[in-house]
């Protein structure tokens, strides 16, 4: 039997599929490669290039291959991007999740996992944020992941799909190896920014606002390992194999960092001086983000290791071997 990853070239879709060949089981992936790279994908995992949305496509993947369970990371996944793109990001991520699921009915496939975000609860009420917090998106982004939500829900209830929607706060790092990492074109997250300095390939990096309700006045985010996050969805995946039901889990540390305590983390790092301006706030962004994650710890015993400095290292280790991302590699 196949797990179906959606988005599985992707940054953190291309990690769990490397870690589900490692463990013997057999990864199928679905990408249509604008933000994704085929050779973030090893050459023996069967890789579809395609549009999620285009029902044909799907119904000759779930037609190729038994397919037991989906995960699915396909997504448009930037707050300011789709402040400004609003209906792209409702066509990509909800009418993908559409698709996605009429296939999953046709087939009778009962089990997906996927990537929610913590951008759902919008600016939150109480830190940390549990999963009953209100849910009042303030992006587009966070709007069309509750909207892949619900409709997961309700399909569930229709139709018998069983679900674990996992609402990320901030991932980031890499492979262990260094073989892959995140690379983004063009890079908008913080973490690869930041040591993007160090590497001589940036100036200086530039701190969106320093006038938020936080103590040193820069937003403040939970960072977690994508390690750490791939554990999280293979235990997802072997608790809808244990016959469990539908689950919201968020996926944090738990602990928080601001823009300015990420910029100081990096430089201890990398043993090197890190330049910041300081620019206007983004739109889009709330003030505090930070995860409670003890659902997670009960309902799938799963708990985040890496800290901070093994988070940034792990993408420095990456980054400098890879000063230009996958540009130019082939698969292999
Ligand atoms: N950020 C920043 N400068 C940058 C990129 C990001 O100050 O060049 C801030 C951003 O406002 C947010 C945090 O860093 O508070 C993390 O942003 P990122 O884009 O990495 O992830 P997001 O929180 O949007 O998922």
């Amino acid at each position: 039997m196949a797990i179906l990853v959606c988005g599985g070239a992707g940054y953190i879709g291309s990690h769990y599929v490397r870690a589900l060949r490692e463990r013997g089981e057999t990864p199928v992936v679905l990408d249509n490669l604008l933000s994704g790279h085929a050779a973030s994908v090893p050459a023996d995992v069967c890789l579809h290039t395609g549009d999620m949305r285009d029902p044909a496509l799907l119904e000759s993947v779930f037609s190729r291959h038994a397919v037991d369970a989906v995960v699915h990371f396909a997504a448009s996944s930037l707050v300011g991007e789709s402040m400004e793109r609003p209906l792209e990001y409702f066509h990509n991520n909800v009418h993908g999740m559409q698709v996605l699921l009429e296939a999953m009915v046709r087939h009778r496939v009962d089990k997906i996992v996927f990537s929610s975000t913590a951008s759902v609860y919008g600016e939150p009420e109480r830190i940390p944020i549990v999963e009953d917090s209100p849910l009042r998106p303030a992006s587009p982004y966070g709007e069309s992941k509750l909207f892949m939500e619900r409709m997961t829900a309700w399909a569930g209830k229709a139709h018998g799909i069983r679900s674990v929607i996992l609402r990320y706060f901030n991932v980031a790092g890499a492979w262990p190896g260094g073989e892959i990492g995140e690379d983004h074109q063009p890079e908008s997250h913080l973490i690869p920014l930041v040591l993007q300095v160090p590497l001589g390939r940036r100036r200086c990096v530039t701190i969106f606002g320093d006038d938020w309700p936080t103590p040193d006045g820069t937003c403040i985010r939970d960072y977690l390992h994508v390690m750490d996050l791939v554990d999280a969805h293979v235990r997802a995946v072997e608790y809808l194999h244990g016959g469990g039901s539908s689950l919201v889990c968020n996926l944090g540390n738990g602990t928080g960092f601001s823009v300015r305590q990420i910029v100081d983390a990096a430089s201890r790092v990398t043993g090197m001086p890190v330049a910041v301006e300081v620019g206007p706030r983004r739109a889009g962004d709330p003030a505090c983000l930070v995860a409670s994650a003890e659902r997670a710890r009960q309902a799938l015993g799963w708990q985040a290791r890496a800290g901070i400095e093994d988070i940034l290292a792990s993408a420095w280790a990456w980054h400098q071997a890879h000063p230009h991302g996958f540009g130019g590699r082939v698969r292999r």
